[in-house]
């Protein structure tokens, strides 16, 4: 899960993370292309994965709420679809849910 491409050749290139090389976030490393033996950096990232949606509920326009269903359906929340924000339904949502 530590593999690069080298940034020159592309080679693949296997990080040894012996003695937690490589492992750390936010630390810059320096690795050689044992391919094409140019030197490149690289970071890691380990579980954090950012991923960036817009979200026009928090510029302005309003939520997005759907209906979240549990069971029981009285325990059922609304959740907008593009900041997951959650609140409980009004009491039409709620009749609508348990339709
Ligand atoms: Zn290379
Ligand atoms: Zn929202």
């Amino acid at each position: 899960m530590y593999d690069v491409n080298c940034p020159y050749c592309g080679a693949e290139i296997e990080i040894c993370h012996d003695d937690g090389f490589g492992c750390e976030e936010d630390i810059t490393y320096q690795q050689e292309c044992p391919k094409c033996e140019n030197g490149f950096v690289f970071t890691t990232s380990i579980s954090i994965d950012h991923q960036a949606y817009p979200a026009d509920c928090l510029n302005g326009a309003p939520h997005d709420y759907n209906p979240v269903i549990t069971f029981p359906k009285e325990y059922s929340k609304m959740r907008c679809t593009m900041c997951d924000e959650e609140r409980t339904p009004t009491i039409e949502e709620m009749a609508s849910i348990m339709k």
